[in-house]
């Protein structure tokens, strides 16, 4: 599904991503972990296709087409959902909005029909609920003054309502507390544990993976991907520490 060949890049013309490769094929969780400022952030936005993020060297493909060629909505459009470790606030904007317009824009590019008012809200509905997050949530603006936990579920309630073929986690886990870590992790398998869908966790830490069973765990260490394992290789990290274990 996504195949990253020698990926390089810059980011305000420093090198970040240094040659990395990295394949996932439909039905996998991929999990990447490293040290703070490896790079991990900067390859999500990379795939996302963030201005200032400059591919300098490599190829990714997403379901065959160049993503690279991509603009970022299409490539959102394409399937591609990325998850951020601090979620926007949009004052004025209430998330229903949001939601909508963020899932009929997707759907007018792809050349299907809008979802009316009353499909969406049906959507809506079973979303909020597979989240654990009242309705009444929904209809505040994006994110002002909900709590961590409650961004977090906000950000899976959007992915279930875009239902994306490859989600990008990048610290879904952070500031979570142990019962919304939970209701996240659940949510997330419920959404993207299917045969036809994959996900790429980024995380500095093993315990999300009790909830979302990876099945590849890669390191990811100065721009690239220096060791690859199974859900085993994350709590040797938790265990070691990356200097033990990457030396
Ligand atoms: P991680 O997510 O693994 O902690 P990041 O991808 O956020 O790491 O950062 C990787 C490196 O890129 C770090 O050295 C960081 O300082 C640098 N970096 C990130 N964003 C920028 C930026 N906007 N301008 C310059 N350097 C940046
Ligand atoms: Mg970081
Ligand atoms: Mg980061």
């Amino acid at each position: 599904m996504l195949q990253i060949n020698n990926l390089s890049n810059t980011v305000g013309d420093k090198p970040i991503l240094k040659g990395l490769s990295l394949s996932i094929n439909a039905g996998e969780v991929h999990a990447i972990m490293g040290p703070n400022g490896a790079g991990k952030s900067t390859l999500a936005y990379t795939l996302g296709g963030r201005p200032g993020y400059e591919v300098t060297g490599g190829e990714v493909t997403f379901d065959g087409q160049d993503l690279l060629a991509l603009a970022p909505h299409e490539r959102a459009a394409a399937g591609l959902f990325l998850g951020f470790q601090y979620p926007v606030e949009i004052p004025g904007v209430s998330n229903l909005q949001f939601l909508r317009e963020s899932l009929n824009s997707q759907r007018r590019v792809r050349g299907e029909e809008p979802l009316s008012g009353a499909e969406f809200i049906k959507l809506a509905k079973e979303k909020a609920a597979l989240l654990g997050l009242d309705m009444e949530m929904l209809k505040r603006p994006v994110n002002v003054g909900f709590s961590g936990g409650e961004k977090k579920r906000a950000e899976m309630v959007q992915m279930g309502i875009l239902d994306p073929r490859l989600a990008i986690l990048d610290e879904t886990d952070s500031g979570l507390d142990i019962d919304a870590l939970k209701i996240v992790g659940a949510g997330i398998n419920a959404i993207m544990r299917k045969p036809d869908k994959a996900v790429l966790l980024i995380t500095h830490y093993q315990r999300l993976l009790d909830y979302v069973k990876p099945d590849f765990v890669h390191v990811l260490s100065k721009g690239r991907i220096i060791k690859t394992g199974g859900p085993e290789l994350a709590l040797e990290l938790e265990r070691e520490g990356y200097a033990e274990v990457v030396a």
